[in-house]
């Protein structure tokens, strides 16, 4: 019918109620004019992301697959006074573009960049004692386990885990979609939901969110 015609999605719905962010338009517009896959978060969920570091009064975010900074900027935007944004990223030319989008919307201070393999950065924030009251996963998806197990190694008590693209656009609940990114989500997912030291749910919102805290 008409009326059908003219219904938006609920996501361009709430999206339209916000005010434009100019930070975040410019990022997108950075991806863009670089041809880069255009895959940050969507709006509402870096808004969740900003809401969650600051009612649960993080210093101290991970962040694994920094892209262009569209979701650095919604953490790091979340953070206490005296909080910090690390951003992990593999790909050099990313993570510079990262780190200018992130300065330019004023959280070049507490921002710090680690280019290189995220496995091999986890274990040398280990190695140097770090550790994190925030990690948002949503780096390459073979790695979830894996990055699961470092997340909750540097975790202190309380620390929350997020990840994006549970659901990896329905391929996780098709039983014939049996790749190596397919299994690992599964994995995760199964991991997040039996792993006692975990307590959370996941969200079947966008391309499937969790959000787990770590006892
Ligand atoms: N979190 C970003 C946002 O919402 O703005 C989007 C991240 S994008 C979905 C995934 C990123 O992970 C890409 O920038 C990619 O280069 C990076 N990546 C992939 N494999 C990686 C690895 N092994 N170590 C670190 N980063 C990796």
């Amino acid at each position: 019918s008409r009326e059908d015609e003219r219904a938006v999605s609920p996501e361009a719905y709430f999206d339209g109620l916000f005010d434009e962010d100019a930070d975040l338009v410019r990022v997108s517009e950075s991806i863009r004019e670089r041809g880069m896959p255009d895959i940050s978060v969507a709006p509402g969920y870096g808004r969740l992301l900003t809401m969650l570091v600051a009612a649960a009064r993080c210093k101290a975010v991970l962040e694994i697959g920094a892209l262009a900074g569209y979701s650095g900027i919604c953490l790091a935007r979340g953070l206490t006074e005296g909080g910090k944004l690390t951003s992990l990223e593999l790909k050099p030319e990313y993570a510079e573009l990262a780190t200018a989008n992130i300065a330019e919307a004023g959280y070049g201070d507490c921002a710090e960049m680690i280019v290189g393999d995220a496995l091999a950065s986890l274990d040398k924030l280990m190695a140097s004692g770090r550790r994190f009251d925030f990690f948002f996963i949503d780096a390459d998806k073979e790695n979830y386990p894996n990055y699961l197990e470092r997340a909750i190694g540097l975790a202190v008590p309380g620390a929350l885990i997020a990840a994006d693209n549970t659901l990896l656009r329905g391929r996780t609940l098709n039983e014939g979609k049996q790749g190596p990114a397919v299994q690992a989500v599964r994995d995760f997912n199964r991991r997040l939901a039996t792993d006692p030291r975990l307590l959370g749910t996941h969200l079947p919102s966008y391309d499937g969110l969790a959000l787990f805290m770590v006892r």
